[in-house]
């Protein structure tokens, strides 16, 4: 007699503020949600509220649970090795998470498990060789090949963040100028938002970012719905600084698609128009290659989870 297919997975997202949880079915659907505050003190402390929210979201036939980290994770032990947005260094998760939650466990990048959302169930689905990159606090970087995560040798590769789109860019923490994680992430939208409200504070963008209603990257999103010329100029942009990126990625990897995620991608084509033309612009002989579709993520926020997940009942099978 052969056992039942797992029914669902936990899927864990650690970001620099909050960790979400889903439970998700093989198809997709997410079954449950929870959200805590991210500790960043101690490892200890991460897996406590990673428990937590386990026993929160799971179900009498979860599987497994995987967990998206925001930093460099060791593809061989499931250890975290270092993640800039946490104050403790190398820590092994994945052997204290699966001591202390009594399931099997994965542990991954954050923008691996998102890419393998959209891989699998998501913009990426009709594909084998896609790339996904995330803007959001920093930017997120996931790359599949022939259907198979890229990993590299230790588990670091397609770390993006760092590569530069603009020589003349703004300063990064790694001590050079313009790299893409600085230069057209989510908070480079911020940034330039509020600089943009500075100086011309009679605009909808610097009304929306005084009222502080909402973060400064959403303001800046729903001022370039209402034409607003600053508000568009900054996503044209990231757009073009977009672009420019993907276009090294594709250069590289040679994928049949290109997905954009994280909140910026609700302007949609006012991002993604000028990402595609610039991506056209840097891309290697493009007059002789298919054409590449840059789409928007669909999983949104909830990728880095769903995808997570994925993994975990991937394992489970
Ligand atoms: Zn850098």
């Amino acid at each position: 007699m052969t056992s039942p297919p797992p029914a669902d997975a936990v899927g864990i997202d650690v970001g620099a503020t909050k960790i979400a949880a889903v439970r998700v079915t093989a198809d997709g659907t997410v079954a449950a949600r929870a959200r805590r505050a991210t500790p960043r003190r101690t490892a200890d402390e991460l897996v406590t509220t990673i428990s937590g929210l386990v026993a929160q979201v799971r179900g009498e036939r979860t599987a497994g649970v995987g967990v998206g980290l925001p930093g460099m994770v060791d593809a061989r032990t499931g250890a975290l090795a270092f993640a800039p947005g946490l104050e403790f260094g190398r820590a092994p998760l994945r052997a204290l998470l699966a001591e202390a939650l009594g399931l099997p466990v994965v542990t991954d990048n954050d923008a691996n498990a998102a890419a393998w959302a959209e891989y699998r169930l998501g913009a990426g689905r009709a594909h084998d060789h896609a790339v996904l990159v995330t803007l959001g606090t920093g930017l997120g970087c996931g790359v599949v090949v022939a259907g198979r995560l890229l990993r590299g040798a230790h588990g670091f590769a397609a770390e993006a963040s760092h590569l530069i789109v603009d020589p003349q860019g703004p300063p990064c923490e790694c001590g050079k100028r313009g790299c893409w994680g600085v230069s057209a992430s989510g908070a480079a939208i911020a940034r330039l938002g509020q600089q943009a409200a500075a100086a011309r504070p009679t605009t909808l963008l610097a009304h929306l970012i005084h009222r502080g209603t909402r973060a400064a990257g959403e303001a800046v999103t729903e001022a370039a719905l209402g034409d607003d010329e600053q508000a568009l100029a900054i996503l044209d942009r990231i757009g073009t600084l977009t672009g420019t990126g993907l276009a090294a990625l594709a250069n590289l990897f040679d994928p049949d698609v290109l997905i954009v995620g994280g909140g910026p991608v609700s302007a949609g084509d006012l991002l993604l128009e000028p990402a595609r033309a610039a991506f056209t612009r840097h891309l290697y002989s493009p007059a002789d290659r298919p054409p590449v579709p840059v789409l928007p993520a669909r999983f949104g926020s909830e990728a880095g989870a769903v995808g997570a997940a994925l993994l975990a009942l991937a394992q489970a099978r």
